[in-house]
């Protein structure tokens, strides 16, 4: 690998040319592909092996031609090649994940969003500072296993899908903790959870002005954990131990969700504070966002995790959602992603939305 290119050197490779849109063959793939299609762009799908022979089965979502690598870790090696295509990267959950904040952070091709947000996303204590000083209310955290004095959740570092992660119902069940790595104690919310789908785009002077664009609430999920989702019919949670059994987080699927309308005022306050305070740390985070928390019989937002790029709960909404219905028909945020590189490309301002 050379010396990574600077955010201007990795656009010139779109100087003049339409770009391709581009992502790993996973995740929210097809919804991103089909939303390309109709804003009239090229598109590529990464894959490593052979390309997924899913993609036969949806036309309207097929990318118009596939550049393979042997393994994930060799993507990097593409760099050369994407630039070449005018590859425009649409990165997506599995993505980051796959290929390592690291490697993605230094891919050396030009990436929608801005990249800086992924160290702030990927540390649970950074990603704290950023949603705290922002006004967000998270769960508590605790320092010491003495300070427990309720229900909490012990969530392991970089664990994926909840992996891991054990509950106590009180200080005297976290006895039964035994780490295998470094972990973070905290409080365990009782409530619904919500996993809300926000749009952020410097590129606008109307509607809920926030920054220096605005912001759309495009879906609203709640997603499917298995086994934690059906645990509790299997009765008392003490017994379940005894069995062996140990409630997991791994997302299995995603239902919609609406939530009261009285609620979205405040829901668009704490999304509109973080994006004003990402601005602030790090010259913002553009595009699609998601904030997963717990709405407490208080009626308090409780946000426990923000994904800072299109997370795979929209995949349920192709042809809109309760809440993109009234920004425009059909829209998902694979086509609103598209219909942003439009906007930036026509208005030249490609460096305000890419790095
Ligand atoms: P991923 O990054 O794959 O979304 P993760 O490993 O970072 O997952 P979280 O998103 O923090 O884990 O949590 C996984 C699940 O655990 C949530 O979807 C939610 O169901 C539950 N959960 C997380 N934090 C809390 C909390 N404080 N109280 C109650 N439940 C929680």
């Amino acid at each position: 690998m050379g010396i990574p290119l600077s955010s201007n050197a990795r656009l010139s490779s779109l100087e003049g040319r339409a770009p391709a849109i581009t992502t790993l063959c996973s995740h929210s793939s097809l919804q991103i592909f089909h939303g390309a299609r109709k804003e009239g762009f090229r598109t590529i799908g990464l894959a490593a092996g052979t390309p997924p022979r899913f993609y036969d089965a949806f036309p309207l979502a097929r990318p118009d031609r596939f550049v393979t690598v042997p393994k994930m870790a060799d993507l990097p090696s593409v760099a050369d090649h994407l630039r070449s295509e005018a590859a425009v990267i649409v990165p997506h959950g599995s993505f980051v994940e796959y290929m390592g904040a690291d490697a993605f952070s230094a891919w050396d091709v030009p990436v929608y969003g801005n990249r800086k947000v992924i160290s702030w996303e990927a540390d649970r204590k950074k990603s704290r500072e950023w949603l705290e000083s922002a006004g967000a209310t998270m769960p508590r955290r605790y320092d010491h296993a003495s300070e427990v004095d309720g229900p909490v959740i012990v969530k392991y570092y970089g664990a994926k899908g909840g992996k891991g992660f054990f509950l106590a119902k009180n200080r005297e069940a976290l006895d039964d903790f035994h780490p295998t790595g470094p972990y973070v104690i905290q409080e365990y919310v009782l409530g619904t959870r919500y996993y809300m789908h926000f749009f952020y785009t410097p590129l606008s002077d109307r509607g809920y002005r926030v920054g220096h664009g605005s912001l759309e609430l495009l879906g609203m999920d709640r997603r499917d954990e298995a086994n934690i989702d059906e645990l509790y019919k299997l009765g008392a949670h003490e017994e379940l131990v005894r069995a062996g059994i140990r409630p997991t987080f791994v997302v299995t699927g995603n239902v919609p969700v609406v939530l009261r309308e009285s609620l979205l005022p405040r829901a668009f306050e704490v999304a509109a504070h973080i994006v004003e305070r990402s601005i602030e740390l790090f010259g913002g985070m553009v595009g699609p966002f998601c904030l997963e928390g717990i709405m407490t019989e208080e009626l308090e937002f409780k946000v426990f995790e923000i994904s800072t790029r299109i997370v795979a709960g929209t995949n349920l909404f192709i042809s809109g959602s309760p809440y993109s219905d009234f920004v425009e028909p059909n829209l998902s945020t694979g086509r609103r992603i598209a219909q942003e590189i439009r906007r930036a490309l026509d208005t030249g301002r490609l460096a305000e939305i890419i790095s």
